[in-house]
């Protein structure tokens, strides 16, 4: 099912005497489209309207302005128990004194109309929906016998079983361990791809976002940033607030400026780039991009290496660095041409950013290495 959001606003009023005037705009006039069949991740900080979001598309929140869509047909005003969607929240909620079977069963027992169940089909249902979770085993337990882990997948089986014909998940690992949120983002991952449910999940973690996700969205202070593949919003992030939410370790930010067709972090001209007007811009340098060279461009005051394996990171200082510290993820191999207190490097141009030091958006001039013959001039 398509799920369209058009001009999709919701104010909240300022509460109490004193922020009367304090309304927040929660979500600020969202245009797009979650396609059929695909798992959209809402990511951004807390506070940034993904839960607001959410609620409007269930129906649990009436929008203050702009429509929704599924598929063809408007359900702006569709109250939630008509729109076929499955909810699954950070808190799952289950009834303690209700078995896992119970618990599950829960929605078919609502049913009106043609929609009602018999106790053979409802039976038929959950064992269904519990197969799909992997939990068929535990159907007599009482929640309160369950590890963490176990008990969500309950909530998502209990979200499935009326077979919604959307699913939302509002930071549904949030209460996990980090070794059961990984294992349970796979099994949503699963689930979704082996229903072909439509999917909006909602994360502040980007890691979360970037491994399970067909489609990012990524919002700030209710206004819409990005909406793109996992890899093209690591690779081509449309602001600097994009670039600097998404990867780890983070991106590193320069305060740096574009001289006579040179690209400049202090005394340092690291990269050609296709502009001809000088200004002052942030550098942005994904911890991939530089490369260990003897006659490299960047010159960084070497700290220390920390080893990851196969690869290591390279701690230095640059006085033009916004963070105390530059991250480079280098290999092991080029490690002996850190030499005594520096760290020589050159960019790999399609790893570095450039962005407006007012406003933050991207500005997009084309990079490339320097080129040597005209350094000899
Ligand atoms: P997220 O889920 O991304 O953390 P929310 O959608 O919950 O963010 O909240 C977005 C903004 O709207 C926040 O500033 C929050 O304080 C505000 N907000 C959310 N719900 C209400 C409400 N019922 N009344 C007033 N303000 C609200
Ligand atoms: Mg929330």
């Amino acid at each position: 099912m398509e799920i369209g959001l058009q001009h999709l606003t919701k104010v909240f009023p300022g509460k109490g005497r004193k922020n009367k005037n304090k309304e927040v705009v929660a979500v600020d006039d969202f245009n797009f489209v979650i396609p059929d069949g695909k798992l959209v991740g809402l990511l951004g900080p807390s506070g940034c309207g993904k839960s607001t979001t959410l609620n409007m598309i269930s129906g649990l929140l009436k929008p203050s302005a702009g429509k929704i869509f599924f598929g063809d047909k408007e359900v702006t005003c569709l109250p939630p128990e008509e729109r076929g969607v499955g909810m699954v929240f950070q808190n799952y909620a289950l009834y303690p004194h209700m078995s896992v079977e119970q618990n599950i069963r829960f929605p078919l027992e609502n049913l009106k109309g043609d929609q009602k169940l018999d106790p053979n089909q409802m039976k038929e249902r959950v064992e269904e929906a519990a197969k799909l979770v992997k939990i068929e085993g535990l159907l007599d337990r009482k929640p309160g016998e369950l590890s963490g882990g176990q008990q969500q997948r309950v909530a998502i089986a209990r979200a499935l079983v009326k077979l919604p014909r959307v699913l939302l998940l509002d930071e549904p690992l949030s209460n996990l361990d980090a070794r059961l949120r990984l294992q349970t983002r796979e099994e949503i991952r699963r689930i979704q791809q082996k229903t072909g449910i439509t999917t909006v999940f909602v994360t502040h973690d980007q890691d979360e976002a970037m491994s399970i996700s067909d489609l990012i969205v990524v919002m700030k202070d209710g206004v819409l940033q990005q909406i793109d593949s996992p890899q093209n919003v690591y690779d081509d992030p449309a602001n600097q607030f994009v670039a600097q939410f998404l990867g780890t370790p983070p991106i590193t930010l320069y305060d740096g400026r574009i001289e006579q067709g040179k690209l400049w972090i202090g005394n340092d001209a690291v990269l050609d780039v296709d502009q001809k007007q000088d200004q002052n811009v942030v550098i942005g340098v994904r911890p991939e991009g530089y490369i260990l060279k003897e006659n490299g461009h960047l010159h960084n005051e070497f700290v220390r290496t920390e080893v990851m394996g196969r690869d290591m990171s390279v701690l230095s200082k640059n006085t033009a660095c916004q963070a105390p510290f530059v991250r480079s993820i280098l290999s092991t191999e080029h490690l002996h041409l850190l030499q005594d207190n520096q760290a020589v490097f050159d960019l790999k141009p399609h790893k570095v950013f450039l962005f407006d030091v007012n406003d933050g958006q991207r500005l997009r001039y084309a990079l490339s290495a320097i080129a040597e013959s005209r350094d000899l001039e």
